[in-house]
């Protein structure tokens, strides 16, 4: 019995703090028309003119919805005149009120809290922070993660001024920047791949109704994207006076190294992670170990496959982890060998265009010994066609269990690797690929990490998490 009239209690309180709030509510959207009022002009406004006064004043009614409803609730914390020291336990007095404003996405909140300080511990602490969950730092974690989503996109001059155009909210560019590197700093492979949960429905819906399991390719490839070396750090731009002095530096493109699997739904690509650093074959064959680790390939329940060009240390990662993996080198990629031979030993002839189909043809159809064969019997005209022949046969004989072609394509697997290079393009260039901007090395990777955690689905779960925590006793 006891139990239920509790119940009934908290509800009879429940509904008493709500129709308090709704007439604190009330009250201030009252004011905030007594600002529309004044804001509106005289006459008959247009609708346009509806809109931008509203737009303009939109966060002094959003902010002040919030700001009522934290003030109300939370009145008990704020007016707080005691409270024991969380460490030695004597009792403390409220200092302050201090007051403190907060951005959010709807708009500034003032807070007026106090503040409580144990000189025995030197400790201090403003517990009404605490139970709200307000982050260090006037612009708070929604703040931060729709800036970055932003700054992921486009430039970040050009994500700054947006952002204020759009959310009324000024965040500087070099603010996007910090928001930025704080977010994505250490951020590891594992951190931005989806579940295997995840993973596994993305194939169960490919799978469905199909007697076959589906093709998992894995590409792993490089982009390059533009640098700058270490030692252009030096001085920063803003020393006018030191500006001579910098260290001077010379641009570069570095490679970034990336992996990506997919799953193939007829011609269409079903994305399912990737990861693209600018790092050494070592670090992505460890990266790539990490997702094997992470257990969240479904090696059982899909074919895994392999496309890669002729770089060895693809291979040597793929055989070390993947050892089951069907693997592919790139058609076309094979295609630009076949393409350099006719050239050199026929110039721009209709025999070397004649010649390169026909051989292009026999590979397509799976019949590699036979183009290695012809290759052997040719009879160079040069010296650049004998280098251009002897390539290409070191080449295909090299990677000759990797072009069956016509087995390939029977079981539905691809035969290049547009997938991975589409994902060059969304992932590392879309970004990085802007006039006049060169990465520094982690700045870049930062923002790879972040644009993949995109694309992976994982861009949110990046962000540290609210924790609402219990008010102080
Ligand atoms: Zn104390």
């Amino acid at each position: 019995m006891g139990c239920v009239e509790v119940i009934a209690l908290d509800e009879v309180h429940a509904r008493q703090h709500w129709t308090t709030l709704r007439q604190r509510l009330h009250e201030r959207f009252d004011r905030w028309l007594d600002q529309l009022e004044t804001a509106l002009p005289e006459g008959e406004p247009t609708l346009g003119q509806v809109s931008a006064t509203i737009w303009a004043l939109r966060q002094q009614l959003t902010g002040g919805v919030a700001e009522t409803i934290v003030h109300h609730t939370y009145h008990e914390e704020q007016d707080r005149s005691q409270m024991p020291c969380p460490t030695c336990a004597r009792l403390l007095p409220a200092r302050g009120p201090v007051p403190r404003g907060v951005e959010t996405m709807v708009g500034l909140v003032e807070l007026e809290r106090p503040y409580f300080y144990c000189q025995g511990c030197r400790a201090g602490s403003y517990p009404l922070d605490e139970v709200l969950g307000v982050r260090a730092g006037r612009m708070q974690p929604d703040v931060q993660q729709a800036a970055v989503d932003l700054a992921t996109e486009v430039p970040y001059e050009t994500a700054a001024r947006l952002f204020g155009q759009l959310s009324g909210l000024a965040v500087s560019s070099e603010r996007m920047h910090t928001f930025t590197h704080q977010v994505a700093e250490g951020l590891s492979v594992v951190e931005v791949v989806p579940s295997r949960e995840e993973i596994d429905r993305r194939v169960a819906q490919i799978a469905a109704g199909r007697l076959r399991r589906p093709v998992l390719v894995l590409g792993i490839d490089g982009a390059y994207v533009p640098s700058r070396p270490e030692s252009a750090r030096g001085r920063r731009p803003g020393q006018a006076r030191h500006r001579a002095r910098r260290a001077r530096w010379r641009h570069e493109w570095r490679e970034a190294k990336g992996f990506r699997f997919y799953l193939l739904d007829g011609e269409r690509i079903v994305h399912v992670l990737s990861w693209h650093q600018v790092q050494t074959e070592e670090a992505l064959g460890e990266a790539l170990q990490q997702v094997k680790d992470a257990g969240v390939i479904p090696e059982e329940t899909v074919r895994l496959c392999v496309i890669g060009d002729g770089a060895e240390w693809i291979w040597k990662h793929v055989q070390a982890l993947f050892p089951q993996a069907r693997q592919g080198l790139d058609y076309y990629h094979c295609a630009e060998y076949l393409h350099k031979v006719a050239k050199a030993q026929y110039g721009d002839s209709l025999q070397a265009q004649e010649w390169a189909e026909a051989t292009l043809t026999r590979l397509y159809l799976g019949k590699v010994g036979q183009v290695r064969g012809g290759l052997r019997r040719m009879q160079p005209t040069s010296e650049e066609a004998l280098k251009a022949i002897d390539n290409c046969w070191v080449y295909l004989t090299d990677h000759r269990s990797r072009t069956h072609y016509q087995t390939l394509r029977r079981g539905g697997y691809p035969l290049g690797s547009g997938g991975m290079e589409s994902a060059n393009k969304f992932i590392c260039h879309v970004r990085l690929k802007r006039s006049g901007a060169w990465w520094y090395e982690d700045s870049s990777n930062q923002m790879l990490a972040l644009r993949c955690a995109k694309y992976n689905g994982t861009f949110v779960q990046v962000f540290p998490r609210d924790q609402p925590r219990k008010a102080g006793a």
